[in-house]
């Protein structure tokens, strides 16, 4: 049985009952439930929960508010959070997730997907503390020697090819815009435009051969690595 606490702010009663049989479904027991932006805020700050479930289209303080107190409140910044989304809300999906959100799910969601993310999210923060190595699909990155190898062979990746892998790679699941790589990643010849982030993953998914397809594409939001359970 999961020992994480999951805060639930959603203003639709059945969804939340939808989520909630989802997330027990998965082991997830303790869930903290809101129905407003407000209340929300509280319960995350009196709470601690480990990872909060957020929709964006809330009555009063909307989601992308809640999303932005959240992640600047010491007491809250580190709490993972996972969008709720209706499929129009692209651009606030983007805005969310650059300031801080982890993922985000569409609505309608399938449970296993819903109960999949949660489960990403949680574990690349007990992850996040020994990351010298990162293992996804077998690949093996060696951040210190800054090396990539795929079946033992070592990669030929240039600086930003690597910090991109190195970024998705260590928290498979989660979805980063090409802002936040942009930001995330450094080095002599770091791509400066949003384009140029398209161009640097075409290269990579070439000297990744099959293993390329785990480099996901998110339409209108940007890339993931696909988690490996
Ligand atoms: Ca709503």
């Amino acid at each position: 049985m999961a020992q994480e606490k999951i805060l639930l702010i959603e203003d639709e009663a059945e969804i939340r009952e939808l989520i909630k049989l989802a997330l027990e479904a998965a082991g997830y027991t303790t869930i903290y439930e809101a129905d407003n932006g407000e209340d929300g805020l509280g319960l995350a700050r009196s709470r601690q929960p480990d990872l909060i479930l957020l929709d964006l289209m809330l009555p009063g303080m909307d989601g992308l508010t809640v999303c932005r107190k959240l992640k600047i409140a010491e007491e809250t910044r580190n709490i993972p959070i996972v969008i709720l989304s209706a499929k129009s809300e692209e651009s606030d999906v983007v805005l969310g997730l650059e300031m801080g959100a982890g993922d985000y799910i569409t609505k309608p969601f399938n449970r296993k997907i819903l109960a999949a993310r949660v489960r990403a999210q949680l574990r690349n923060i007990s992850e996040q503390e020994n990351s010298i190595e990162i293992r996804c699909h077998g690949l093996v990155i060696n951040q210190e020697l800054h090396s990539a190898k795929l079946d033992g062979e070592e990669l030929e990746l240039t600086r930003s090819e690597f910090d991109i892998l190195n970024l998705l790679a260590g928290h498979a699941g989660r979805v980063y815009t090409r802002n936040q790589i942009i930001t995330r990643i450094k080095g002599d010849d770091y791509p400066v435009t949003e384009r140029a982030i398209d161009v640097q993953i075409v290269n990579l998914r070439r000297k990744l051969g099959a293993w390329g397809t785990n480099i996901e594409t998110v339409r209108g939001v940007g890339y993931r690595l696909k988690a490996d359970y």
